[in-house]
């Protein structure tokens, strides 16, 4: 096992549209960032088909292609992307330290944490295979594409509601 240590300016753990928006606006900064990518490159819109709702498309993308421009516009000034996952954090000093893959040590004098969230599945199968073609885990992200058609929804908490009363404008019937 290595025992690496660098010193960053800015670290930025997670790259999906908030790691790669963060990255863009550091090393514009000249902050220099680094970025690790994670487990998931790109995050959860690399799991999607049609993003619609992205302001500068107006046909619609593809979540892995947005993804890719979302990148190539933090290389192009400079983000220095990195693959490795942060398995632990120390945030007790002035200078905060990050483990990679556990054998790296990474100080930083700024991080920025943009490591997401992720929808609660039921855990079906027929839920994995049918994601992005009738299975949504977003109304506000997706609902414009049911528009008109019945739809069910699966949970009873406050965010059921809020997804409710937003599909209540869209569709025909909710379940
Ligand atoms: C199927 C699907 C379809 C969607 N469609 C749309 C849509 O059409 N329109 C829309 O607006 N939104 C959509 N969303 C929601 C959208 O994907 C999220 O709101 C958005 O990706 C959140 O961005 P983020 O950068 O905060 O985090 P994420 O995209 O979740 O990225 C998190 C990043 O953190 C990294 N990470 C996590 N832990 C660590 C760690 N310990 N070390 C290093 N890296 C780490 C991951 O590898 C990943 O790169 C969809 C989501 C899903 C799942």
């Amino acid at each position: 096992m290595s025992n690496e240590n660098e010193h960053v300016q800015c670290l930025i753990i997670g790259s999906g549209p908030a790691g790669y928006t963060a990255a863009i606006y550091a090393a514009r900064a000249d902050l220099k960032p680094v970025m690790y990518m994670g487990l998931q490159p790109g995050g959860q819109l690399t799991i999607t088909t049609e993003v619609d709702n992205f302001p500068g498309y107006p046909k619609g993308t593809m979540g892995p292609e947005m993804m890719e421009d979302f990148k190539a516009q933090a290389e192009r000034f400079g983000t220095d992307i990195r693959y490795g996952y942060a398995t632990s954090v120390d945030f007790t000093g002035p200078i905060h330290k990050v483990v990679i893959d556990e054998n790296k040590t990474i100080t930083a004098d700024t991080v920025i944490i943009a490591t997401g969230a992720s929808a609660k599945w039921l855990g079906l199968p027929s839920e994995q295979r049918l994601n992005g073609f009738g299975v949504s885990a977003c109304a506000v992200c997706d609902g414009y594409f049911f528009r008109g058609q019945d739809v069910a929804i699966i949970g009873a908490g406050d965010t059921a509601a809020e997804e409710a009363t937003y599909l209540a404008k869209l569709c025909k019937k909710y379940t």
